[in-house]
């Protein structure tokens, strides 16, 4: 890509829209969902209004970030309508969108691509041990079913967008394991733009009771993993979950290079607010780094679209 120097940081000017936060799914780490016709749906009307009052504040990625319905519900079509709906609504005003919905049939994909500038789905871990614990009740999180939608994505050459959540019961190998699986699959299909490494942070809404994982032990993963991805893959972490100052400087120390969308809210932490961009550079600059803004779509890929 051609922000290659070494000084600098990207970070992409972002507002979450959610279609809905009811999720078939039960991920007892989760701090997003709720019950199946629990909470109202947002309408194309509401989500107008909001895009209308971001204009001209130099907002550029509209996140829509949703829940699941399932497959099988006779709700699913109306959910999938909704979420194309608003993706091309925030087209239609200037916006570039980036969906993230969990999973979705092939067809389902190939039109949201006429619809978005990127795409994204958490590989979370692989391990399938993990459907013992925190996913017994989450049928989305089956690995092969989560590795098909990288690959699907990559069969569309959908810039995607992927990662891991740290600390949710898997092993150091299992890490490596999930890391190789995006790194082999971007060999093949030269899709995946930024891998996020996304610390297990504890929320009030979620019942997985287990420590937040160690922030100190970041820098050394993302090493690691800046050795086993590919060069042209960005490595992306969540700064609002990296509370000390010290420690955020050091996960870019190691190869991180991408703070992803900052916004009012982080939807999938909600007790962890964003620092903003002026707080941000306060940190970075001192330190010899630049904040740039960045597109919700990397560079090498934008000639594709
Ligand atoms: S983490 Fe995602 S898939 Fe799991 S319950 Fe929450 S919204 Fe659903």
């Amino acid at each position: 890509m051609s922000l290659s120097r070494q000084n600098i940081v990207t970070y992409s000017p972002a507002y979450t829209l959610v279609p809905t936060y009811e999720c078939f799914n039960r991920c007892t780490y989760c701090n997003f969902r709720t019950d199946p016709g629990k909470s109202p749906w947002l309408t194309v009307a509401e989500a107008k209004s909001i895009l209308q009052q971001l204009q001209n504040q130099n907002v550029c990625e509209i996140l829509i970030l949703s829940g699941e319905v399932h497959p099988l519900s006779s709700r699913r079509e109306a959910w999938f309508q909704l979420i194309y709906d608003l993706c091309a609504l925030a087209l239609s005003m200037g916006f570039l969108p980036h969906t993230n919905a969990g999973i979705l049939s092939f067809a389902e994909m190939e039109k949201l691509k006429n619809v978005n500038v990127s795409m994204g789905l958490m590989l979370e871990q692989l391990t399938p041990k993990l459907l013992n614990t925190v996913h017994r009740h989450a049928p989305s999180k089956l690995p092969e079913v989560r590795l098909q939608q990288l690959q699907w994505a990559g069969e569309l050459q959908i810039p995607f967008t992927t990662g891991l959540l740290l600390g949710i019961g898997e092993t150091e190998d299992d890490w490596w394991q999930t890391l190789a699986a995006i790194s082999d699959l971007h060999q093949r299909y030269h899709h995946i733009q930024e891998v996020i490494l996304q610390p297990h942070s504890p929320g009030s809404q979620q019942t997985f009771d287990a420590e937040p994982f160690n922030p100190h032990q970041l820098p050394e993963v993302i090493a690691k993993a800046r050795e086993i991805l590919p060069a042209d893959i960005t490595i992306q972490i969540p700064p609002n979950l990296v509370k000390d100052e010290n420690w955020l400087l050091a996960c870019l120390d190691a190869g991180a290079r991408d703070l992803g969308g900052i916004g009012p809210k982080d939807e999938v932490n909600p007790d962890y607010p964003h620092l903003q961009e002026q707080r941000l550079r306060k940190i970075l600059h001192p330190a010899g780094w630049e904040l740039v803004p960045r597109l919700p779509v990397y560079p090498q890929f934008q000639r594709n679209r």
